[in-house]
């Protein structure tokens, strides 16, 4: 066996980089960095396996010629020139899913992004007297019109709400809240750290279970500054429970002079109640039952961009506007030319649930589901005879900290493959371009068409059928 023969023979990077080039001469220029990056990096690896070559079977079997090395260098680049953010296609059910992007945008806000973000535009001026003007200008009117609210300021997300509302009216005062609301989101929102960062110190009162108003009271001395009601988002405490209805804590805020804040987390624009889907507290009922200040997430249930809305009294989100730290947690022409679009969308309900991604999704009715799962299973089915693929009845998940533990009925897609394991498919599919993301349920693949987007339904089934063309491990 001998290697050297082997290595003599290998492709120099210099004569891979002019077939690379001669290659590429009509196609779109690749920088020169990655192309010879690309090329290193394949003739290193085929190095590589040349000495790690254990007999002269596996030996002859290792191209080292360019047309050997082209193919791999083709590829290599593709990778290198890829975004890393990129598309996925969420199989999963769940609609607000935050480690895939929250809420997808409609297209209305993806053409306001591209209206105004490629040129100038007034993001801070005022049109009519050609003085500054604030950014806020372009959805605090919407966000009042739709919510009732008396005054509105967006900020870059429902975190920083919570955090200026904080800095701005609690700053070395007490909160209080019930031990019953002491959120952890996604491992990053925990409530008594966002008050300790806001200067607040947090009273707990009642127990995680039961809160009565008396407890409230009790707690309420010379330094309290606020009363705080936060959506238990991804929990519920379910059987034996008492919450303090917000009414009466505002009642309880008046008598006392405090301020009542209340952190709704997804703070839906519609009453979903009205679609079969469990109540959600809307901001304009909270503000009716008399919250002071009320925040909430744009990319949950509203279905917009990364945004944080606080709605309330006018003299304390005025106060919060001109609080410091607002500019540090003031949003970009990019979410106010999207948040802008959605909200527009909401002047008519009706319009805002037909064109409004996650709210579409979340109101589908079940026959159009089944409709939508079969047509997929028939597609998967025509890709490769591999799959054994049925249509099963399920359940989506909202997420996103929004109907909590709501169960809601879907018709979805079950794979399963004689050759892969369910954790083998999923890898795959995970790996594949685009991605796809699906759960796994009873050694079954299942693919939820709940959140699925139209061009989805030509990719899966294309994806299915390279899975089943590859050689198995
Ligand atoms: C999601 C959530 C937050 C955090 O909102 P972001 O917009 O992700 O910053 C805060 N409070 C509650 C109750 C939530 O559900």
């Amino acid at each position: 066996m001998d290697k050297s023969e082997y290595l003599r023979r290998l492709s120099s990077v210099n004569d891979l980089l002019l077939a690379f080039n001669r290659l590429q001469a009509a196609a779109e220029e690749v920088p020169r960095q990655i192309a010879v990056e690309s090329i290193r990096s394949v003739v290193d690896s085929v190095r590589e396996a040349i000495r790690a070559a254990r007999d002269e079977m596996e030996l002859k079997s290792i191209g080292t010629g360019v047309e050997d090395l082209l193919p791999l260098v083709e590829e290599e680049v593709r990778e290198r020139l890829r975004p890393c953010l990129r598309r996925v296609i969420n199989a999963t059910g769940v609609v607000i899913h935050t480690n895939l992007g929250r809420s997808p945008l409609p297209r209305q806000a993806l053409d306001g992004i591209a209206r105004t973000a490629g040129c100038y535009n007034n993001l801070e001026l005022d049109l009519d007297t050609g003085r500054r003007g604030s950014r806020q200008a372009h959805v605090e009117g919407l966000l009042r019109e739709i919510t009732g609210a008396e005054a509105a300021l967006v900020v870059n997300n429902n975190a920083a709400a919570v955090l200026l509302a904080l800095s701005a009216h609690a700053k070395g005062r007490e909160v209080v809240v019930s031990r019953g609301q002491l959120i952890e989101i996604g491992g990053s929102f925990r409530l008594p750290e966002v008050m300790e960062q806001g200067g607040a110190r947090l009273v707990e009162v009642g127990t995680t279970n039961r809160t009565r108003l008396e407890d409230y009271r009790a707690a309420i001395g010379e330094d309290t500054a606020m009363l705080m009601r936060a959506h238990p988002s991804n929990f519920r405490v379910v059987g034996f429970t008492e919450e303090t209805a917000l009414g009466e804590l505002s009642s309880l805020a008046q008598e006392k002079g405090l301020i009542l804040l209340d952190d709704l987390g997804s703070g839906v624009l519609i009453e979903l109640a009205g679609y079969g889907l469990p109540d959600e507290p809307t901001p304009t009922r909270s503000l009716e039952e008399g919250a002071d200040l009320v925040t909430f997430s744009g990319d949950k249930l509203l279905g917009g961009p990364q945004a944080g809305m606080v709605l309330g009294r006018e003299e304390l989100v005025r106060a919060m506007a001109r609080h410091p730290l607002a500019r540090a947690l003031r949003p970009d022409k990019l979410t106010l030319a999207a948040l802008e679009a959605v909200l527009r969308l909401y002047l008519d309900p009706g319009q805002a649930v037909r064109e409004i991604p996650a709210l579409a999704m979340l109101t589908l009715p079940g026959d159009e589901l089944k409709r939508r799962a079969s047509r997929l299973a028939g597609r998967i089915r025509r890709a490769s005879g591999e799959f054994e693929v049925r249509v099963v009845p399920e359940n989506s998940r909202s997420g996103g900290g929004s109907l909590p533990l709501a169960d809601i009925p879907t018709w979805a897609v079950s794979v399963a493959s004689p050759r892969l394991g369910p954790d083998e498919l999923e890898e795959k599919l995970r790996l594949s371009e685009p991605p796809v993301l699906v759960r796994i349920r009873e050694d079954r693949v299942l693919l939820d068409p709940r959140t699925l987007l139209p061009q989805d339904y030509e990719d899966i089934p294309r994806l299915f059928a390279a899975i089943a063309a590859s050689p198995g491990e």
